[in-house]
């Protein structure tokens, strides 16, 4: 299983890049929203943990181009943020977990397993035959 990590802080990505290492995940880490979006378009990943707070481009950009991409893997969001508003926003936008740092890495584990063993969702519920798009989901 391959992870994508995106967090800009080295201190904290240290610490969840070990552990899950030491669960047995390849992982990745990109330091930024730029170098995510561009390795997501590129390489084959089972998960993504993603930072929000990003420089260059956002972590909310990030998980619009991947969604726009109709890549249906799972992501789990990385936020300093305990709002509402934000988890509902992220939520809609195709994000499949929200944890608000401080995150335990023990939490982040069993969210990744959770998600590995339900597998990619499948992000587009709808139909597309010529220029009409059906919606299988309701
Ligand atoms: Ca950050």
């Amino acid at each position: 299983m391959r992870l994508l990590l995106v967090e800009d802080d080295d201190a904290l990505a240290d610490g969840i890049c070990r552990a899950l290492r030491m669960a047995g995940y390849a992982v990745d880490r990109a330091p930024d929203g730029r170098h995510a979006d561009t390795w997501l378009s590129e390489r084959e990943y089972d998960l993504v943990i993603l930072d929000l707070g990003l420089p260059g481009l956002d972590g909310s950009e990030v998980l619009r181009r991947l969604r726009a991409r109709r890549q249906g893997l799972p992501v789990v969001v990385l936020s300093a943020r305990e709002m509402l508003d934000e988890r509902i926003r992220l939520l809609d936008l195709g994000a499949d977990d929200y944890l608000v740092k401080p995150v335990a890495t023990a939490e982040l584990e069993a969210r990744v397993r959770a998600h590995l063993r339900r597998g990619p969702s499948n992000a587009d519920n709808r139909l597309h035959v010529g220029g009409l798009s059906l919606d299988l989901s309701g």
